[in-house]
């Protein structure tokens, strides 16, 4: 008998399963891949990769700018993709190393919750009980597709076969201008492909500020991406050369369509019924303070949990919660107020907090300071201008939310992520000194204006 069995090695699986090592506890881990989860095999690291390829690609382009004389750049796709690949299996082999370091015990296979522990179904079709005092269901999520738009890996794809293409696709249409649309979109124009980019509401990356998505909007022009918002694609017509998008009164013809529209919860055939845990529109209602469901011993963590963002780093922290409350009956609940949400397009967008809407939605007075990188030097030495802050507080109150573009935005943003975990008022934040010349300084000077002392 184990103390946890873990249903899922992705971020909320494999977090609980080495965390769990700090309470002396035994853990069983289940998992039918390799462990890693979508964000280390087919999300989020090897993403990240293919847009570290089109940033090098980038700046050699640009180099003359610079005063670097450098030869025309090129791609060699095969040799990006194998760096891609070796960056996810070092990950992966790390993990499965630190798991094994950490006394986890891995069974491979298919896992399935049942009164008093999982079921594994290894592949040969054998099964084995485990029975333990507490079960973790992390089983993540799956790319979710639209009427029409049957995922076939070739014509019509999601992000996972886009990941492991073997050549640079020409032209690309792109359904949804989310994070997964806006990365994809960005990484394939910075090296040279054909991008349509249709979202159905009416600003890329929904749920930003306005003004990040201007900035990344622009950005996207100067890389000759077509976007499209407000837009409602018919179903596909494949053709001899590829694959017509309808929409309105028109079409875009490319060689493959990547869906990108938002990813489904895996809580179907993963035993909910058999012990009993209820879902809404399949995600998992948890207690937000020890992330259990209202199964007392059997509890939820990651892109499956209702309500809560579809993150890896969001994952983690849940799994750390349900382990506390297991191991010591204690709550540790997760902070959702102070997240950071970053979109590793080139600028990037990232955010932590209320945006302002949804500060005044909240019945917030909300103080808005908004800046621009045009004027900060460390941005004018990258080449890179086009970036803002905006920062909005409570008036006479603390920092609710904050938002960055620019290609560090992913890094600075954390001390915002501080500012509003800790309820900073503007001037406190403010009084600190940023160093000269970073890109920090942006923040430092939006800082001075909220609290109403601008320097520059
Ligand atoms: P998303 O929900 O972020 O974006 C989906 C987009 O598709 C939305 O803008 C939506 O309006 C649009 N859409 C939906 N139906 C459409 C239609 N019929 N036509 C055109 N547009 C349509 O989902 P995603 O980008 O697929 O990402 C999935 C999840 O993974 C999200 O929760 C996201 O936050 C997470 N993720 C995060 C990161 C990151 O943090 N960098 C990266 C990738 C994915």
């Amino acid at each position: 008998m184990h103390d946890i069995v873990i249903i899922g090695g992705g971020p909320g699986g494999y977090a609980a399963a080495l965390y769990a090592f700090n309470f002396g506890l035994s853990v069983a881990l289940i998992e039918k891949d390799r462990v890693g989860g979508t964000c280390l095999v087919r999300g989020c690291i090897p993403a990240k990769s293919w847009l570290e390829t089109a940033a090098v690609f980038q700046t050699v382009a640009r180099s003359s700018e610079f005063g670097v004389r450098s030869s025309e750049p090129e791609v060699d796709w095969s040799a990006a993709l194998a760096r891609k690949n070796k960056i996810v299996d070092g990950l992966v082999g790390g993990l499965s190393g630190l798991l094994k370091t950490r006394d986890v015990d891995m069974y491979a296979g298919f896992g399935r919750a049942v009164p008093g522990g999982a079921v594994v179904t290894s592949l040969d079709g054998s099964t084995t009980m485990l029975p333990a005092k507490a079960t973790i269901i992390a089983t993540g999520s799956v790319a979710r597709s639209i009427p029409g738009y049957d995922i076939d890996g070739e014509r019509i794809v999601t992000s996972r076969h886009a990941l492991d293409w073997e050549q640079r696709p020409e032209r690309v249409a792109i359904i949804g201008a989310g994070a997964i649309g806006a990365e994809f979109a960005s990484m394939l124009a910075d090296v040279g492909s054909e991008v349509h980019l249709l979202e159905a509401l009416d600003q890329i990356l929904p749920g930003m500020e306005p003004e990040a998505a201007k900035a990344v909007g622009r950005s996207f022009r100067k890389k000759r991406i077509n976007v499209k918002t407000g837009v409602r694609v018919d179903p596909p017509r494949i053709t001899a050369g590829g694959v017509m998008v309808p929409f309105g009164d028109t079409s875009v013809d490319v060689d493959v369509v990547l869906v990108a529209v938002g990813r489904a919860p895996v809580t179907e055939g993963v035993g909910l019924e058999e012990v009993g845990v209820s879902t809404e529109r399949g995600f998992i209602p948890v207690d937000a303070e020890t992330m259990e469901t209202a199964v007392p011993g059997i509890y939820a963590v990651g892109d499956i949990v209702a309500g809560t963002p579809q993150l890896a780093h969001v994952g983690f922290s849940e799994a750390l919660a349900a382990v506390t409350h297991i191991a010591t009956g204690e709550t540790a609940a997760v902070d959702y107020r102070a997240i950071p949400m970053i979109v590793y397009t080139h600028p990037e967008a990232a955010s932590v907090g209320l945006t302002e809407a949804q500060a005044i939605e909240q019945g917030y007075d909300v103080e808005v300071t908004n800046h621009g990188m045009r004027a900060v030097g460390r941005a004018i030495i990258h080449g890179e201008t086009g970036g803002v802050v905006k920062i909005v507080a409570q008036k006479d109150g603390p920092i609710l939310g904050a938002t960055v573009v620019d290609p560090l935005a992913g890094e600075v943003i954390h001390e915002l992520m501080y500012s509003v975990g800790w309820e900073a008022l503007p001037a406190e934040a403010a009084a600190f000194i940023h160093a000269h010349p970073t890109i920090s300084e942006g923040i430092g000077e939006t800082l001075l204006a909220a609290a109403g002392r601008p320097l520059h």
